[in-house]
């Protein structure tokens, strides 16, 4: 606090695991003794530069361009890039921190990191992100690289943007090799990428729901969000037989008393990935929709008002705030699994756990995506592309492992079925270990 005192979102996710791990901290001096915290909390590198670039019309603009370097004690720094106007260091060291016990929990051999742009994507044509990839990378690509820094998507960075910064990395480094997963299939992508966070997030409520031996099947659901995460949740939603109400962006949400079917579904993805439209337009096409706006000037976020037994916060950080929490727990709410990167607050989380609901920190649910990248690395490195169904099942396989060590963490350490304990504690036992056997470096 005293160093970061403005980087709210950094010392909100800090003293998130900070509160989970202070048992463990009592009970193993070694951990005070090495000044694990100390050196977790500082990154060990931030890197941050100029992004000049030339709009369609001839003007010169500038951004700014960083790589959070966390931590890489148990693999290099992984984690995404994020192109958003609100981009600033406090978010990237948030996201960057919540990478490292994210990736650890994964049970691959992946550090953390996060870095971006404060550029505003939208509106923008396809040749000014172009460029504008290129000009970030003609810096990123000094510091980054397949066993050192491996970057990945996150909000505003998808297909096409990995694209031009994967080609600009090439042609700078006269070298093909894994440095950015979420590459196209064509060229050394992994199927089941694209969905990795969504289906994982979806097969880690499935998870906890069996431990209450029930199921996602009939379940009404509320989706936020309506990009690459929000997507493939709400496809693997629909194939488990869960009903989906509502999708949003930063203008406003829908809700659709229907249900979101795979049909429609494919028309909010060429809506959003090709035609880069807004969600609004959903009601132009299913007219028994409702759109409202967002209301960025009040305390809540209308969405969450709807009636639902399943919560799926899949746009951005601390949407679901203290009063939006008492709204869901008033309908009843039974699960609230995160799809996006702490969407909800402090006291959102707290409500939650304290109400005894089924609640996934997304350090734990989210992280299917940073999973696939890394079999996406696998596969580079052997040179082979594995069947879809490898690699989800694999997933799979890896949701269910991060289930259980949550679960069993939380028992070991006196909190019984609190999932953002045993993720928080599981996270930093394997992180802290790994920063004692290699010195204080
Ligand atoms: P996308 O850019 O594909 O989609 C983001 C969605 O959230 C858009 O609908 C966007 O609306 C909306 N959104 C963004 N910012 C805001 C805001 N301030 N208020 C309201 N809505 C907003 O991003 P992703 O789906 O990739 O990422 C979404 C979340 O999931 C992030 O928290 C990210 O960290 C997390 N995540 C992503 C992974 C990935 O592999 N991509 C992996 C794990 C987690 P609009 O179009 O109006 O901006």
């Amino acid at each position: 606090v005293v160093r970061d005192p403005n980087e709210n979102e950094f010392l909100q996710a800090v003293s998130d695991v900070m509160s989970s791990v202070r048992p463990v901290l009592d009970q193993t001096p070694e951990y005070r003794h090495h000044g694990v915290v100390e050196r977790l909390v500082e990154p060990e590198r931030i890197i941050t530069f100029r992004v000049p670039w030339m709009d369609d019309m001839g003007q010169v603009k500038v951004n700014r361009g960083f790589r959070v370097e966390m931590n890489s004690a148990i693999g290099p720094y992984k984690g995404g890039l994020r192109f958003h106007p609100s981009v600033n260091q406090s978010i990237l060291k948030f996201l960057a921190f919540e990478h490292v016990f994210k990736n650890a929990l994964t049970t691959l051999p992946l550090g953390g990191g996060a870095g971006g742009t404060d550029f505003e994507p939208k509106g923008k044509s396809d040749a000014e992100i172009m460029r504008f990839c290129q000009s970030f990378m003609a810096e990123l690509f000094r510091h980054i690289g397949a066993s050192t820094d491996v970057p990945e998507g996150d909000i505003g960075v998808g297909a096409r943007e990995i694209g031009y910064l994967f080609g600009m990395y090439r042609k700078l480094n006269n070298q093909f090799s894994g440095v950015l997963t979420g590459k196209g299939l064509g060229w050394g992508g992994s199927l089941i990428r694209p969905e990795a966070a969504g289906f994982g997030c979806v097969y880690f409520a499935a998870q906890m729901l069996a431990t209450r031996n029930d199921t996602l099947k009939g379940k009404t659901c509320l989706v936020s969000g309506a990009g690459n995460v929000a997507q493939a949740t709400c496809r693997k939603l629909i194939e488990m037989g869960a009903k989906i109400l509502t999708l949003s962006d930063s203008s406003g949400h829908i809700f659709d008393e229907q249900g979101i079917d795979a049909q429609k579904l494919d028309f909010v993805k060429r809506l959003k990935n090709i035609r880069r439209g807004r969600i609004s337009e959903y009601v132009d096409e299913y007219p028994d929709a409702v759109y409202t706006p967002a209301t960025p000037d009040q305390d809540e976020n209308p969405l969450w008002r709807h009636r639902a037994q399943c919560i799926f916060p899949c746009a951005t950080q601390n949407e679901i705030g203290k009063q939006d929490a008492y709204h869901l727990i008033n309908n009843n709410v039974k699960l609230v699994c995160e799809g996006a990167s702490m969407p909800c607050t402090t006291e959102a989380q707290e409500i939650f756990i304290d109400k005894g609901l089924l609640y996934a920190p997304s350090k734990a649910a989210n992280a299917g995506g940073v999973a696939v990248s890394g079999l996406e690395l696998t596969q580079n490195s052997i040179r082979l592309s594995w069947l879809g169904e490898e690699v989800d099942s694999r997933l799979k396989i890896i949701m269910k492992s991060i289930h259980d060590t949550c679960l069993s963490a939380a028992e070991t350490y006196g909190h019984p079925r609190n999932y953002l304990v045993g993720a928080n504690i599981s996270g930093f036992v394997k992180v802290a270990d790994a920063m004692i056997d290699q010195g204080v470096i």
